[in-house]
């Protein structure tokens, strides 16, 4: 049973087509510039070289076309026929406070993102787009939509509710949401796994650090605190994003800057983080480069990054009561270990200790800790591809 998972953004898509028989990524790849000139198709398929299309892609639709062009073409196909996709795994950015699972797509789910919207402008159109060009160009194969809010909305009220008035939950569903859902959820469920966590054992924390960064709590695989809120700019410091703020700091900067509250939320959104702070890149390897070369101001940013990280494991493991592991994850969370190391150095009231040898490494699955470590650390690679294909699976099946 073969499975095509698709990511839209509004003018790109990337796509993995995965062998759920032994979970094989068979084919992959990225469409960009959808709807602008110089569209382009670049299609890989494991130890064979890249094909790269160029051609005029005026929406989501032509591109689907294309990326299924791709999957049955003759030289650097994988199928014969679309008859082969057996379903299509879609992820959804906002699920609002409908959808604690993934669904199998239908008119109502449709009618669902579409009023989500609102809660997520930059990529709910994009996503239902995708879902509307499979089902022109593949109809009759099933699409589910698998949510990246619906780890989050494991979470009990006392900590999704935000202190404002209660009418505004009652009529907007205004929450903490929590996002990169489908990575936690997949994190933590390895974590226990690989980690073989035995029952009561099984209080989670889990760091996705990457260019959007978020850190979660869960007991026994389910969502207990997450870090980002009703949009991904709460939380921690990111690569371009300011994370939790003083909300006042939004009418002190529209005032001094002349800016009205969507061009200040554009800063905090895109221009902050370790970006704004350090004035030089949003990119953690550049970062850490300026500090290694004695740059003051990449040397501030990287503490403040890991200032929010340690701060938020250590409101979690209040939370929770203890922590039994700590899993990284995402771009910086597997491949840093000056960053493992320097979040794990302050963790040591927990009983937190690390093998700096075993530390060592970038991208692979294994254990950190010490033997002596009361909790265990972990490194495990995200897969939201795989997450999406399993889910996807699971529903159609
Ligand atoms: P992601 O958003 O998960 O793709 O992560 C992207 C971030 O991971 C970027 O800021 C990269 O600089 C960072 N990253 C990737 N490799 C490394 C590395 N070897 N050391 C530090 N940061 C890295």
């Amino acid at each position: 049973m073969k499975v095509l998972v698709l990511n839209c953004g509004s003018s790109s898509l990337k796509y993995q087509f995965l062998d759920m028989e032994n979970e094989e990524v068979l084919a992959k790849g990225l469409v960009e510039r959808i709807g602008f000139e110089g569209s382009c198709l670049t299609h890989k398929r494991p130890n064979a070289d890249k094909y790269y299309v160029e051609t005029p892609m005026e929406n989501h639709e032509v591109a689907v076309k294309l990326v299924m062009d791709a999957l049955m073409d003759s030289e650097h196909g994988v199928i014969k026929d679309v008859s082969e996709i057996y379903a299509v795994g879609h992820r959804v950015v906002h699920g609002g406070s409908k959808f604690a699972d993934s669904v199998v797509v239908d008119e109502d789910v449709k009618a669902s993102i579409r009023e989500c919207f609102d809660l997520g402008p930059l990529h709910n159109p994009a996503n239902l787009m995708g879902i509307e060009a499979c089902e022109a160009a593949m109809p009759g194969v099933p699409n589910v939509a698998v949510f990246d809010t619906a780890f989050g909305m494991g979470m009990s009220e006392e900590a999704f509710l935000y202190a404002v008035p209660y009418e505004y939950y009652e009529k907007y569903q205004l929450r903490r949401y929590g996002f990169h859902g489908t990575s936690h959820k997949y994190v933590s469920g390895r974590t226990i796994e690989f980690g073989e966590l035995p029952e009561g054992h099984r209080k989670v924390i889990v760091c996705h650090l990457g260019n959007g960064a978020s850190i979660s709590a869960s007991i026994d695989g389910k969502c207990v605190e997450t870090s980002m809120g009703l949009t991904p700019l709460e939380g921690l410091v990111m690569g371009t994003r300011s994370g939790n703020v003083d909300p006042a700091v939004v009418q002190f900067i529209a005032h001094h800057e002349n800016m009205n509250v969507d061009e200040v939320l554009n800063v905090l959104n895109k221009k902050s983080g370790v970006l704004g702070i350090s004035g030089i890149s949003n990119d953690f390897r550049d970062i850490e480069m300026a500090e290694a070369e004695g740059n003051a101001r990449a040397k501030m940013a990287n503490d403040v990054f890991h200032h929010s990280v340690i701060k938020t494991i250590g409101g979690y493991a209040a939370i929770m009561n203890g922590v039994d592991a700590i899993a990284f994850t995402a771009g910086v969370g597997e491949n840093g270990p000056e960053t493992r190391e320097r979040v794990c150095a302050s963790l040591g009231y927990l009983g937190v200790e690390i093998d700096k040898e075993k530390n060592k490494v970038r991208g692979v699955e294994r254990l950190i800790s010490t033997e002596d470590s009361k909790v265990k650390v972990f490194i495990i690679p995200t897969n939201e591809e795989l997450a999406i294909a399993r889910e996807t699976l699971a529903l159609v099946k």
